[in-house]
């Protein structure tokens, strides 16, 4: 990753070099954070930031979820988070608001521990590499099962995460792109940081909420678009074998966007080619962030 120079923290522009945090944070000893990825786009219109509202929206979720006491507001994160990316000079890029709790308190409660808030900003190309987003992955269903609702499934804890790392460690030390997890009912919940699709007989299915999966922003806007063009999209109970029997298969999220999935578990999806619904999701989505839709058009934050 290559430093920008400024690092948005509690309120101040802090050099790259100097946005540090004390080695006995509550955060780095148990997980204490809630985070977000976002990504910003290059438009004829100037920058964009993709739901960037929505994404700090979820941001304060996640900290209520657990109990953080996140003293900016979403409109406050939201312009902090434009004037990074100004300040940095990125036209396009990668956002991580992170929001974690540092000194005052080594214990397991948390109380007293200081909240403190910092948005980076990076230059950051395809997640699953052009590779994939041409001619798809190669995934693999995890041993790993997405933990349960023993803690918050649907906020973005960095705690919570060394879950799905198990996950894409594993998948990627056997040979493949992402892994592809299951909860603990053994049905298909989520990639390790993507949601999924499956079409079948022009049919679009995608796992519910409820199994655990996360309520994925790039998820609500390729469901949206593809009911647009049409089809009907379903949110069902999925397991292994429905994956097995699909025409095609895509992962969604901010980092991966759209990226087709052209084998699980060695076994084709489809021909083993992105089908006509993965293309025309990707080639949306793609027309969406670079501001080339007429619709949709709140979506698009410009900075
Ligand atoms: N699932 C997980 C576990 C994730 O980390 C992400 C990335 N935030 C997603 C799904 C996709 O969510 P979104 O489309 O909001 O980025």
């Amino acid at each position: 990753m290559e430093p920008t120079k400024y690092i948005w923290f509690d309120g101040e522009m802090v050099p790259w070099a100097d946005a540090n945090v004390h080695v006995l944070s509550h955060a780095l000893h148990y997980g204490t954070g809630v985070f977000e990825g976002i990504r910003a786009y290059e438009t004829p219109d100037g920058t964009e930031v993709f739901r960037l509202t929505d994404h700090m929206a979820r941001l304060r979720h996640s900290a209520k979820a657990y109990n953080m006491k996140l003293e900016w507001s979403v409109e406050d994160l939201v312009e902090a988070a434009k004037e990074t990316l100004r300040v940095n000079g990125l036209e396009s890029g990668y956002i991580r608001p992170i929001t974690f709790l540092e000194l005052g308190a080594l214990g397991l409660n948390p109380s007293g521990a200081k909240v403190r808030t910092a948005i980076i900003t990076w230059r950051w190309g395809a997640y699953l590499g052009e590779e994939g987003v041409r001619n798809g992955i190669r995934v693999r269903v995890s041993s790993w099962r997405r933990f349960p609702n023993t803690a918050f499934p649907n906020a973005k804890a960095t705690g919570t995460y060394i879950n799905s790392i198990l996950a894409k460690m594993e998948a990627v030390e056997a040979g493949y792109d992402e892994a592809l997890m299951l909860n603990q009912d053994g049905v298909i919940s989520e990639g390790s940081g993507e949601n999924l699709f499956l079409v079948r007989n022009g049919v679009v299915h995608t796992p519910p909420i409820a199994v655990g999966c996360l309520d994925g922003l790039t998820r609500d806007a390729v469901m949206t678009l593809l009911a647009e063009e049409g089809y009907e999209i379903v949110e069902k109970v999925l397991d292994r074998s429905d994956l097995y029997y699909g025409d095609e298969v895509f992962f969604t999220g901010t980092a991966a966007e759209v990226t087709p999935v052209r084998e699980i578990d060695d076994r084709p999806v489809g021909n083993g080619k992105p089908g006509p619904v993965t293309r025309l999701a990707q080639g949306l989505y793609a027309d969406l962030v670079a501001g080339k839709l007429d619709k949709h058009r709140d979506w698009l934050e410009f900075i």
